[in-house]
């Protein structure tokens, strides 16, 4: 599912918008202050950046211009949180680059539509439910995985490294990045764990001579192979 962050000084916001973000299924992250966020944001990219105007540390304004001068977040999807009656500075928000605004108080389910609206448009793999490429489907809901209509059982771990490599076709991970993105943050697990459950998907996914979507390049990782999609 997709990542939010919110960058939120306001903890009782901060909080409401967790709740509600994580109800519909977003991974949520916070931050309570501007440079504890840009720190965070060197190690990880979100799917799409909630972020306050008026922030400690360092301003949302600031923040989002640093973010847009970056190649790894020059494109992530920005919404401001403004305060009412900053209608100059909304437009200066614009203008530094943030996809969009929601002026406060505002309303959370209208808030979560445009999340939503927004990851459509920018990332739509992270809002479907239904993830295909090739004669491979991943259902999120249901957490069935099937290849050319045989369902294939997955333990959960393999699952969630299924679908996170499917989210970005192509795009090569490294077993850091899979193990943060995959198993969390938080975990403290050998690099080699990754190998070990990669090998696991690949002898679950492919039967007989199917074609292995799972691309290991040398010195650097795993991709789920674009080649397979065509
Ligand atoms: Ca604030």
């Amino acid at each position: 599912m997709a990542k939010v962050m919110i960058v939120e000084d306001e903890e009782a916001v901060s909080l409401m918008l967790r709740y509600n973000l994580e109800a519909e299924g977003f991974e949520v992250e916070q931050a309570f202050r501007g440079d504890d966020a840009d720190i965070r944001l060197k190690e990880i990219v979100p799917d799409l950046l909630l972020l306050d105007w008026m922030l400690p540390g360092v301003s949302g304004i600031e923040l989002c211009r640093r973010l847009r001068g970056r190649p790894e977040t020059e494109r992530m999807p920005i919404i401001m949180l403004t305060a009412r009656g900053e209608e100059s500075e909304r437009v200066r928000g614009l203008a530094t680059g943030a996809d969009d605004y929601v002026v406060k108080p505002f309303s959370v389910p209208e808030l979560v539509a445009r999340v939503k609206a927004m990851l459509r448009r920018a990332k739509p793999e992270t809002v479907s439910n239904l993830l295909t490429a090739g004669d491979i489907e991943l259902d999120r809901e249901t957490r069935r995985v099937r290849r050319s209509s045989r369902e294939v059982h997955l333990g959960p771990t393999e699952f969630r490294l299924l679908e996170f490599l499917m989210q970005s076709p192509g795009r090569v991970y490294s077993r850091e990045q899979l193990l943060n993105g995959v198993w969390g943050h938080d975990v403290y697990v050998d690099e080699r764990t990754v190998d070990v459950h990669v090998g696991r998907l690949r002898k679950s996914i492919n039967r007989g001579r199917a074609k292995d979507p799972i691309r290991t390049v040398r010195g650097a990782g795993y991709s789920f192979d674009e080649k397979f999609l065509g």
